[in-house]
């Protein structure tokens, strides 16, 4: 199929792009480079520098479109969150209107654990209350909610993917490593992948009093790999005038001091570890249930070991 990818520079969609290349897709890559980096765009695809606002005739002859361009920092999101409104909601709304026009009518977006915020259970199923804590989180949950419209009303037919906590690196078949190279680092694995190569001196532990068994937050982590897969899963997916929803995680949850001793077990560094206060808007446990994916779309975590997330993204840093 002839693709678009926006955001194809990116982590997450720079993987995704390579799979789709790798599996004979003719891809375009969008990006404006303002967090993505144009060396991350597989070689077999074209690439489009430019804004979801901009997207023109990028679009033409597109026949689905895998959106990933957004700004993605949780704390930025608080605040700046008109930054967040503008170019999550409104950029992604300039994009659907740009697909109708075009006549395209698939899309994979991608959605994010952050529209549930604080969950009434674990593991999270996708008919729970989403009642994001921070315009991250908001944002996103809104560009959910206009697919459904547009769903209902246009006749798109949508997939939103909601990504618990992604890690990992993927070798594409160019042999190109594609790994988080984010300018601003804020998550957990590379942070404390970062004191195992002696970029910083040691990691924060954000809280230690949470109702878990070792009073550290407990996340879902998935490798990249694996959640690029499902993308390709939800494209073939797309059903005109339906919206479809589908978590994304391997369902196991992992403590931050469970995580740090993963890290210190595969680098074979000390990391040390600094207790700090906890961050605003951290929820105690977020744990997808990803049931309805594996059931609807038959995809399956293939590498939800912990020790392999860690070890791919350590291979991908110090290779
Ligand atoms: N965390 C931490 N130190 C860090 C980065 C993150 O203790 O340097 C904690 C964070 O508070 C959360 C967990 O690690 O409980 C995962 O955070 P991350 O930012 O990786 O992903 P999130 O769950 O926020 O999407």
């Amino acid at each position: 199929m002839k693709l678009l990818v926006t955001g194809g520079a990116g982590y997450i969609g720079s993987v995704v792009a390579a799979q789709l290349v790798e599996a004979g897709h003719e891809v375009t890559v969008l990006d404006d480079l303002s967090t993505g980096h144009a060396d991350a765009v597989p070689a077999g695809a074209r690439f489009v520098h430019r804004s979801i606002t901009e997207v023109g005739d990028a679009l033409d002859g597109v026949e689905g479109v895998l959106h990933f361009a957004a700004k993605s920092l949780v704390g930025e999101s608080v605040e700046k969150p008109g930054l967040y409104w503008a170019h999550n909601l409104g950029g992604t709304l300039a994009l659907l209107d740009a697909m109708r026009s075009h006549g395209v009518s698939r899309i994979v977006f991608s959605s994010t654990a952050a529209t549930y915020g604080e969950p009434e259970r674990s593991p999270i199923l996708e008919s729970d209350p989403t009642r994001p804590t921070n315009p991250y989180g908001a944002s996103k949950l809104a560009v959910d909610t206009a697919l459904t419209a547009y769903a209902g009303l246009h006749g798109l037919g949508a997939v939103s993917l909601r990504y618990f906590n992604v890690a990992g690196a993927y070798t594409a078949a160019d042999g190109r490593v594609l790994r988080e190279r984010h300018t601003v680092e804020t998550h957990l694995i590379p942070n404390v992948l970062k004191v195992a190569t002696g970029e910083r001196e040691s990691v924060s532990v954000f809280g230690t009093d949470y109702p878990t068994a070792d009073g550290t937050c407990v996340r879902d982590y998935i490798h990249v790999a694996d959640l690029a897969r499902a993308h390709l899963l939800a494209l073939s997916a797309c059903t005109q005038g339906e919206h479809k929803i589908y978590n994304l995680g391997s369902g196991t949850g992992f403590s931050v001091q469970e995580v740090i001793e993963v890290c210190r077990e595969v680098t074979g560094h000390p990391v040390p570890a600094v207790v700090g206060p906890r961050r605003a808007g951290d929820p105690a446990v977020l744990v997808a249930s990803s049931d309805k994916i594996q059931q609807e779309l038959g995809w399956k975590a293939e590498r939800a070991s912990i020790r392999d997330i860690v070890a791919d993204a350590w291979n991908a840093l110090t290779r």
